[in-house]
């Protein structure tokens, strides 16, 4: 589960069935017929090879089946048959409004996307599902999250404890998004909003989202050496507030916890043994992108030492690639060090550059 040693899996070709099938269009249409597909049905039996007969926006048959003459057959040898995937920590929010056929996720083979991780979500929940409504080509899920609430509720105000009474107020937004279906309360603990929340307010928002049987989905506080303590709190936050709980992106984030997944991966096991319901996702490739500033958990942006050894934590500024930065368009695509050698200045020196004039995407 450790994306750095997850190596390059071998790419899987996916004929994907419902986002297809399920078109009044294609409810009209002749049979068709898979043949020879490798089969995962998503039940959690392992891969089979089959046939697979659509009709009438259905599956009517699996099994090996017998091509009949008014069969449009499908040729699926090497290739992986499946339903559609669910991406559980997606971020298309707006991207959903702007285009909602969704090609991007359709042609991975995603049709159901679950939005709002991160402690950032859509709200009030319904307005979103609204705008959405008869618009996209993916089913959509949403969770609450729990910057979201904490923002309606404390504005700017945000870096310091939540007091009781804005923490009553928070499970009312929570209790309302419950209500208007969302599957969770979602936290982004390692970013500004949520940062300085208390494990105890967590615990609060999670026994509402529990009242409703919805999880709680955490970026942790920490995903480098203080890592396995933010797994604990995750787990604490669970078990306290009697609900599932899901680890978004499980990695060790940086060199000097690189090698310990082990420990973490005996963390969950250890719990589920207990019968706790937690499970975790990971990324298929050994990167992370996130917001520049969580390169220095400290939150002091200016501090040369700080920045180097936040730096050199991940592997150096050769490994940092800035994928969009509104202020300076021209460093999209470019690494901090080819950054620092086109400008003839240090990658320490970009960083406070970048931070200093937004950082944001
Ligand atoms: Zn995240």
């Amino acid at each position: 589960m450790n994306p750095s040693r997850i190596a390059a899996s071998p790419l899987i070709l996916v004929v994907i069935l419902i986002a297809v099938f399920t078109s009044d269009a294609a409810a009209q249409s002749k049979p068709v017929l898979f043949k020879n597909a490798t089969i995962i049905d998503g039940s959690g039996r392992v891969a089979f090879s089959g046939d697979v007969r659509i009709k009438g926006g259905k599956i009517v048959k699996i099994g090996t089946l017998k091509q009949s003459s008014d069969d449009e057959v499908i040729d699926a040898t090497g290739l992986v048959l499946s339903p559609g995937f669910i991406d559980i920590h997606n971020h298309s929010e707006s991207g959903l409004l702007a285009e909602g056929t969704a090609a991007n996720q359709v042609s991975q083979g995603i049709t159901t996307i679950l939005v709002g991780p991160d402690g950032g979500s859509p709200f009030p929940i319904k307005d979103y599902f609204d705008k959405l409504n008869g618009r996209i080509a993916v089913n959509v899920g949403a969770f609450i999250g729990h910057a979201e609430v904490r923002e309606q509720v404390m504005k700017n105000d945000y870096t310091r404890k939540a007091t009781d009474n804005e923490i009553a107020r928070m499970t009312e937004l929570v209790k309302r998004s419950m209500k208007e279906g969302a599957f969770g309360l979602s936290s982004g603990l390692e970013y500004d909003v949520g940062f300085s929340a208390t494990t105890e307010e967590l615990i609060s928002l999670s026994r509402t989202a529990a009242k409703y049987h919805g999880i709680y989905m955490t970026h942790m506080r920490d995903e480098e050496e203080g890592m396995l303590d933010a797994l604990r709190e995750a787990i604490r936050i669970g078990r306290d507030a009697k609900l599932p709980v899901q680890i978004s992106h499980i990695k060790m984030g940086n060199r000097n916890v690189w090698g310990k997944s082990a420990d973490a991966i005996a963390l969950i096991e250890e719990a589920r043994k207990t019968g706790f319901d937690i499970t975790a996702d990971a990324y298929p490739y050994t990167a992370w992108a996130s917001t520049i500033t969580v390169l220095v958990p400290s939150r002091k942006h200016e501090d040369r030492n700080e920045i180097a050894t936040g730096l050199s934590n991940v592997g150096g500024a050769d490994k940092v690639l800035v994928t969009s930065c509104s202020a300076h368009r021209d460093y999209e695509g470019k690494t901090l060090e080819q950054i620092a050698a086109m400008k003839n200045t240090s990658p320490v020196d970009i960083y406070i550059q970048i931070v200093k004039d937004g950082g944001k995407p």
